[in-house]
């Protein structure tokens, strides 16, 4: 699985739509301090379901929400979409017919949130659940930022084995195994 498109609008610090293409080989995004590099990762992770503001680097969610510039008047609602290949047969099985996936989250100021599958409203958990296994989720392998590889050299063996057990694809197993014994 892979992203082939990224659009912003509201995010952080993207009052306006912008869209960023990721064609086959490595895309780096490059710029001065505080130009908005690792708000765009963050973007990514965003819509990929965290929940987590501090992962985010803010205090409350609402801080993802564009707060304003010195030209610029904040704005109401923050929308990030996120187009993936589904070509690989990673995907939970009934998203198999789909060549392209569309994943999009949107957060209003008033704390009403949107998540939608290819257009179709749908929860958290489905979204949280669609990226379990692939490599690619909030809490994978594939978005490693600066000291967490330290972290993750030094962790301890139980916390090592989560990444272990997404690469090899047993986390949408064991999370549905935990919601039944729960329920
Ligand atoms: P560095 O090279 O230092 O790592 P960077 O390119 O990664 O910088 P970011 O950390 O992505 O930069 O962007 C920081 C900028 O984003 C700051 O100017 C900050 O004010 C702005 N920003 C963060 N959240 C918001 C928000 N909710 N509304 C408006 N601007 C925001
Ligand atoms: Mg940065």
């Amino acid at each position: 699985m892979k992203i082939k498109r990224l659009e912003i609008k509201g995010f952080k610090s993207f009052p306006d739509k912008t869209v960023v293409e990721f064609k086959p080989g490595i895309t780096a995004v490059v710029g001065p301090n505080g130009c908005g590099k690792s708000n765009v990762l963050e973007a990514i992770r965003w819509a990929m379901g965290e929940q987590r503001a501090r992962t985010l680097r803010g205090k409350k969610m609402e801080d993802v929400i564009f707060n304003g510039s010195d030209s610029r008047k904040a704005v109401g609602m923050a929308e990030v979409q996120l187009v993936l290949s589904n070509t690989d047969g990673l995907s939970p099985a009934s998203m198999a017919d789909y060549d392209e996936i569309m994943i999009a989250r949107r957060l209003f100021r008033d704390g009403d949130s949107q998540y939608e599958i290819n257009g179709i409203p749908c929860r958290l958990s489905d979204v949280v659940d669609f990226f379990l296994d692939t490599g690619v989720g909030k809490n994978s392998y594939a978005i490693i930022e600066q000291g967490r590889v330290d972290m993750i050299v030094a962790s301890k063996p139980e916390d090592r084995r989560v990444l272990i057990e997404e690469a090899a694809g047993i986390n949408r197993y064991k999370s549905r195994k935990e919601a039944a014994i729960k329920k």
